[in-house]
């Protein structure tokens, strides 16, 4: 049974209470597409249990999380043809966190494509769209 917060966002799209494009989910983690992505494909990864930041949370979380981004990464770069990714995680205010439930960034990378961290603002049939083929090929793994 994973240790939640009523009023996270994140804890609501793992208890499916609040709409996501949920593309992985394992005994202890959950991956959903960004909704402001700043890259096709741009992911987040969560632990099930609440912890405001990765040092609060147990250590077998923070396992658990690397372990998540080691097997879904590969998947979702291949998938979208991209050609690498950014892992990132924002640790508190200052560091421009804003949603208090740990979380790695996946930001795909595609070749020929400038890096940026603005958002983009993908319609709802394109998320939905890289939503249902990552979910499908990462239902294999
Ligand atoms: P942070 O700055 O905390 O590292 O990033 C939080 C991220 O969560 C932001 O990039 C923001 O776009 C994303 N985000 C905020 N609210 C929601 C939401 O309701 N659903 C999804 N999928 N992402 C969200
Ligand atoms: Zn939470």
């Amino acid at each position: 049974m994973s240790d939640q917060n009523n009023d996270c966002i994140f804890c609501k799209i793992i208890k499916k209470q609040a709409k996501s494009y949920t593309i992985y989910e394992d005994e202890d983690t959950v991956a959903f597409l960004n909704i402001y992505p700043v890259s096709k494909g741009h992911t987040l990864v969560v632990p099930k249990n609440h912890a405001k930041d990765l040092v609060s949370g147990t250590e077998d979380d923070a396992v658990a999380l690397m372990r998540t981004v080691y097997k879904i990464a590969p998947v979702i770069i291949k998938i979208l043809n991209a050609t690498g990714f950014n892992l990132g995680m924002n640790h508190g205010r200052d560091a421009g966190q804003e949603v208090d439930h740990t979380h790695f960034h996946i930001m795909p990378r595609y070749h020929g494509v400038e890096r940026s961290f603005s958002e983009l603002d993908p319609a709802e049939h394109e998320m939905q769209e890289v939503a249902d083929e990552l979910k499908q090929a990462l239902s294999k793994i």
